[in-house]
């Protein structure tokens, strides 16, 4: 009998933001594996192992789920958000495609869950109307190089930038570079949104401008999103602004 390894989306935080789907991988599961603070969020069952693991370790993490639902096991591999967004679903691909043959042979699945740029997007209003990309600023897998070229690019042509992994303490000082690269394509006005640990209990939201954006505001918990020159905030009496672009464009992108 083969193994299965299910890829879950935890969503971005507590239980109201996680699947039907994702709750029944979780229930099902054996033997659950995943980053320590994510697998904390997962209820404790007695019929189930747990294997948590540091941050940097995802390449070891797919192996060693994928090792055990290869027993016959029904493994979960947990990420927060969605699996597929800068998480362990793509590690878990590498993996079998570098592994050993059995690993294909492996009932597969992944499981979306709310990533985190559409948690803080619906809490700021529609600020991913329109046409918007999703970059990582992390550059432990890529040069900082190719960041930079890339936020070029996605903001010379319009988009509205969602960005991951904006700081943490081995990168502290890429979010204010990325800032400084935007200032050349976008007006100071261009309204910026810093969303952290949303969907928690601790969560904090604030719409600031990018003359205004300060790097210090943010920590790895937080995704920034970036507005083009589409997007309008609409100040409410006693309410927090609708930061939104609109549904249509015109030739010079606003
Ligand atoms: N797979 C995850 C992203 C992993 S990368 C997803 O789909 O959301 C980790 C980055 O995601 C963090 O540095 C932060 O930018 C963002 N993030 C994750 N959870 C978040 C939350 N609850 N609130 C705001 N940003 C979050």
């Amino acid at each position: 009998m083969s193994g299965r390894l299910a890829v879950v989306g935890l969503g971005p935080g507590d239980a109201r933001w996680l699947t039907p789907e994702a709750d029944a991988a979780l229930g099902d599961a054996e033997a659950l594996y995943g980053y320590a603070p994510y697998l904390d969020r997962v209820p404790e069952r007695p019929t189930q192992t747990r294997h948590p693991s540091d941050n940097r370790e995802e390449a070891a993490r797919a192996a060693a789920a994928l090792a055990e639902a290869a027993t016959g096991r029904n493994v979960a591999l947990v990420s927060g958000g969605d699996p597929g967004v800068f998480a362990m679903a793509a590690a878990v691909c590498e993996a079998i495609e570098r592994g050993p043959p059995a690993w294909r042979a492996l009932d597969v699945a992944i499981i979306p869950g709310v990533t985190a740029m559409l948690a803080v997007a619906a809490q700021a209003g529609a600020p991913l109307g329109h046409d918007f990309c999703a970059l990582s600023l992390s550059d432990n897998l890529k040069p900082w190089d190719l960041v930079e070229r890339r936020l070029d690019a996605a903001a010379g042509a319009g988009f509205v930038l969602a960005l991951y992994n904006p700081v943490s303490r081995a990168r502290p000082w890429q979010l204010g570079a990325a800032f400084e690269r935007l200032r050349r394509h976008l007006s100071p006005t261009t309204p910026v949104v810093f969303g952290r640990a949303v969907g928690r209990s601790d969560a904090r939201v604030s719409v600031t401008t990018l003359q205004d954006a300060d790097p210090g505001a943010a920590d790895m918990a937080t995704l920034i999103i970036v507005g083009s020159a589409a997007t309008r905030v609409i100040a409410r009496p006693g309410r927090a602004p609708l930061v939104y672009t609109p549904r249509s464009a015109t030739e010079a992108g606003a």
